[in-house]
């Protein structure tokens, strides 16, 4: 899958765009409704960009909506992480044998 150059996420259009990271393969900056991706993922781990832009559009709704508030940051980790790995797969296994 292509990296899009913009995602909507609550209804609020954000920028994605690539980035000399050291250390972390993504993140989002709520002020800028901007997602960073690693230029290393596109070199190295290609399929994992995707997973990341996953996981970074889920924190994007987690603070878009206040709900990250309540959580703190160890737990919206947490919550992030079960979305991406274990949510999105079973939706998209369902999408899938739905047809
Ligand atoms: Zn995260």
């Amino acid at each position: 899958m292509k990296i899009p150059k913009k995602v909507t996420v609550a209804g609020v259009v954000l920028r994605v765009e690539w980035a000399d990271m050291e250390g972390k393969w993504g993140d989002y900056d709520n002020d800028k409704h901007l997602i960073r991706l690693s230029k290393s993922l596109k070199k190295e781990k290609p399929d994992m960009a995707v997973a990341t832009l996953l996981h970074e559009m889920v924190h994007a709704s987690l603070r878009l909506t206040g709900v990250s508030e309540v959580l703190g940051d160890d737990n919206e980790e947490a919550v992030a992480v079960n979305i991406e790995c274990i949510y999105l797969p079973a939706v998209e296994k369902l999408l899938v044998d739905r047809d």
